[in-house]
């Protein structure tokens, strides 16, 4: 007898044939620290906690989105490990069937690790700006440099595999491109210099970026020869490794070599809405219809379907430099990068 086995339904499959099976999801809009590339001087308002996602609701926006075929999911925020819940909601997380990740400043990192271990993150994204304890407590606007740099070290002793995350800025940080990758040398992390991206309130100006060729440039002239790695599928990073080091280095270039043709990224903020695009001037509310008991699901779908082929509609560097076009944009803070 013939048996026919009903196929999975695409309903996360955009336009443009991509799938989306990696959910960024943010914890909370608050954070410990004040990095000034994401969060805007005079900070961003603080709303009443009604307009937030519960742990609960949490856990079943993250279900409705497994169900339709995400398997991956990070927690993100502002900084997710402030959030009060946060112990409950990963151990919640970890039941679903979706790797779970998660991206920290790793100030309190050292409180969470059983409840990593328990939810069976094996991945952790660090963000650090600078190996030198002033200039990031300056960038950062608050002093916690030793603490992150113990807690890197400790997620590593504890077996989790770290990335670390640095924004890099002309004349800020970028005679330090040489010292990150030196510690891909005896640590088997890898560093990913990331592109500085436009947002609302944090006077972007790519004047101030330093761009892939640029970092390149660097490194080919320090190293010589440096090996090209093979990217993992949906890789936002162009991977590198230098000859006979322990660890690798990426370099995510946002601004001037957009990855966005395998993009497969959906992201959903604290407050409960969904943003097809990291760079999106539009999003769907999630969280109004499901404390109505509403299916979310073809808002979901809707959403996927009207994402645009690049950055959302940013197709070039005079879209990018054109404040118009991103200052309506959420800062990162409150996306969730
Ligand atoms: N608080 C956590 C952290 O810092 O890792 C998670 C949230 S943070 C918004 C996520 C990532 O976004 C960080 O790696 C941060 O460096 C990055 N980010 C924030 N603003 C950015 C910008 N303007 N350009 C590029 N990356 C940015
Ligand atoms: Fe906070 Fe992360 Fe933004 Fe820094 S990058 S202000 S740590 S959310």
């Amino acid at each position: 007898m013939q048996t026919y086995i009903q196929e999975e339904i695409p309903v996360l499959v955009d336009r443009f044939g991509r799938r989306h099976d990696y959910l960024r999801l943010s914890l909370t809009e608050r954070c410990n620290l004040r990095c000034f590339y994401c969060m805007p001087e005079e900070g961003i308002p603080l709303r009443n906690k009604a307009h937030f996602m519960t742990g609960k609701e949490v856990l079943t926006m993250a279900e409705t989105f497994t169900r339709l075929g995400v398997k991956k999911i990070r927690l993100t925020g502002g900084e997710p490990l402030v959030r009060k819940d946060a112990h409950q909601i990963i151990r919640n997380l970890g039941h679903l069937d979706a790797e779970l990740a998660i991206t920290t400043n790793a100030v309190l990192v050292d409180q969470y690790i059983d409840t990593f271990k328990e939810a069976g993150i094996r991945s952790v994204n660090v963000s650090l700006d600078s190996l030198q304890a002033e200039r990031q407590a300056k960038i950062s606007r608050r002093d916690y440099f030793e603490r992150i740099i113990r807690n890197i070290f400790l997620l590593m002793d504890e077996g989790l595999k770290v990335k670390i995350n640095m924004v890099v800025m002309k004349n800020i940080n970028d005679d330090e491109l040489i010292d990150f990758v030196e510690l891909t040398k005896d640590n088997s992390l890898q560093v990913r210099f990331i592109e500085f991206m436009p947002f609302q309130g944090n006077r972007w100006n790519w004047a101030n970026g330093i761009g892939l060729n640029d970092m390149m440039a660097t490194f080919n002239n320090f190293y010589g020869r440096i090996l090209k790695k093979q990217e993992q599928p949906n890789e936002t990073a162009r991977c590198y490794q230098v000859p006979g080091y322990k660890g690798s280095f990426g370099i995510i270039s946002s601004v001037t070599q957009a990855f966005c043709s395998t993009c497969n990224r959906i992201r959903v903020t604290a407050d409960g809405k969904m943003r097809n695009c990291l760079f999106a001037d539009r999003e769907t509310d999630l969280l109004t219809p499901l404390r109505t008991g509403e299916d979310i699901t073809p808002l979901i779908v809707k959403t996927i379907q009207t994402k645009k082929a690049t950055r959302a509609g940013l197709n070039t560097m005079a879209d990018l430099n054109d404040p118009s076009r991103h200052e309506q944009n959420r800062s990162m803070v409150a996306i969730g990068g």
